[in-house]
């Protein structure tokens, strides 16, 4: 890092962290002269973006090949109801901008892959993971390997958060060597998230890459937890690099690797193809009033929205539901996506009850049937 002078201006602007021990002018022209990459600008990007533009980090490049929609402006607040459909790296620059004229922004409005990362991350000292895409979370760690730079990896889901700083290693092979399985993926669309959340972790986030630049000891082989339900913070320590870890050992090209096949290689989504019925099917049945419909995600899904005249029973309760014995009409269990209720008929035929489920769920039902609202 080549360390760059400070104007007068800058000096004013960033004065009170200059005041800090750790700090002085020389820290202040480290973060001047520093490039840290940010995939993400979401829940965890907006605080984090904010804090290292404000910071007056030199460059900063903002990966997202999103738009900025209503549902993400609880917890996305870099973004405004004036951003509406505009990029998300796009809408982020704007406001960076503005808190900080004195910084470069580099944006990427696609989101980074094994390809088009080649000609990205080079140009970096620091990555930061702010997306909760597993794909992209396995690209990211093995690019920190690859180019032996740290990566600052942070999750938010309902109540809790998680931080830890891969430096590049231990990474997330030696942690994880194969994904989670599939039903086990959570995502704030599925679960909620409570936006202060990712704000928190976000806001570590960004003090964990101001410590990197500054040369000061960062949270590497350690995994902090945060709940904010009982208001905890817990800190765990993680094993060392492992000697299989096909990254750590030099396996891993992360331009030529295949993700989506090593993703594939998790069991998939269960799906029951007899038992399946499509949108129209059911649509047929509802008009005879020949189906008795039965929705099985948690009550908050279920009272936002629901298919009229279907019944609510959540998937942990099917098993012991005395009401699907009561219906004299042929049973479709419904959910968001078909994952669940494709599990509620395996569940129910076990008790020797034949049922459908609806196949792509009321994600596909909302495709057929405009009118139905459900995000
Ligand atoms: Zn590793």
């Amino acid at each position: 890092m080549v360390e760059a002078e400070l104007s007068p201006a800058e000096i004013e602007r960033y004065h009170r962290q200059i005041l800090l021990r750790e700090f002085g002018l020389e820290g202040q022209k480290k973060l001047k002269s520093a490039k840290v990459l940010v995939i993400g600008a979401g829940g965890l990007g907006s605080p984090l973006l904010l804090y290292l533009a404000g910071a007056g980090i030199g460059t900063i490049g903002i990966v997202d090949g999103d738009v900025v929609e209503t549902i993400n402006l609880h917890r996305q607040i870099i973004h405004s109801s004036n951003n509406l459909k505009i990029n998300k790296a796009e809408s982020a620059r704007r406001l960076l901008q503005e808190l900080n004229p004195e910084i470069k922004l580099e944006i990427y409005t696609q989101w980074l892959t094994g390809e088009s990362s080649a000609s990205i991350v080079p140009g970096y000292d620091i990555i930061v993971i702010a997306t909760d895409n597993v794909e992209s979370r396995y690209l990211i760690s093995d690019l920190g390997v690859y180019y032996k730079k740290p990566v600052i990896s942070g999750s938010a889901l309902r109540w809790e958060g998680q931080l830890t700083v891969f430096s590049p290693s231990p990474c997330i092979r030696c942690l994880f060597p194969q994904p989670t399985p599939r039903h086990a993926w959570s995502k704030a669309s599925d679960i909620g998230v409570l936006g202060p959340i990712p704000g928190v972790i976000g806001t570590l986030q960004a003090i964990e890459t101001i410590k990197l630049i500054l040369g000061l000891p960062v949270l590497s082989r350690k995994l902090l937890m945060y709940d904010g339900l009982s208001c905890q913070f817990k800190l765990f320590q993680l094993r060392d690099t492992s000697p299989t870890c096909p990254a750590c050992s030099g396996q891993i090209n992360p331009h030529t690797f295949n993700y989506a096949e090593f993703l594939g290689q998790i069991p998939a989504i269960p799906s029951i193809p007899d038992k399946e019925i499509n949108c129209a099917e059911l649509k047929r049945l509802i008009e005879l009033k020949r189906v008795q419909i039965i929705d099985v995600r948690n009550s908050n899904h279920f009272n936002i929205c629901h298919i009229e005249n279907s019944i609510h029973i959540p998937i942990h309760d099917v098993e012991n539901s005395s009401e699907i014995f009561s219906s004299n009409e042929p049973l479709v269990f419904v959910c968001k996506t078909g994952a669940d209720s494709a599990r509620a008929v395996e569940k129910v035929e076990a008790r020797g009850i034949e049922a459908s489920y609806l196949k792509g769920g009321l994600d596909a039902w909302k495709e057929a049937e405009p009118s139905f609202i459900i995000f």
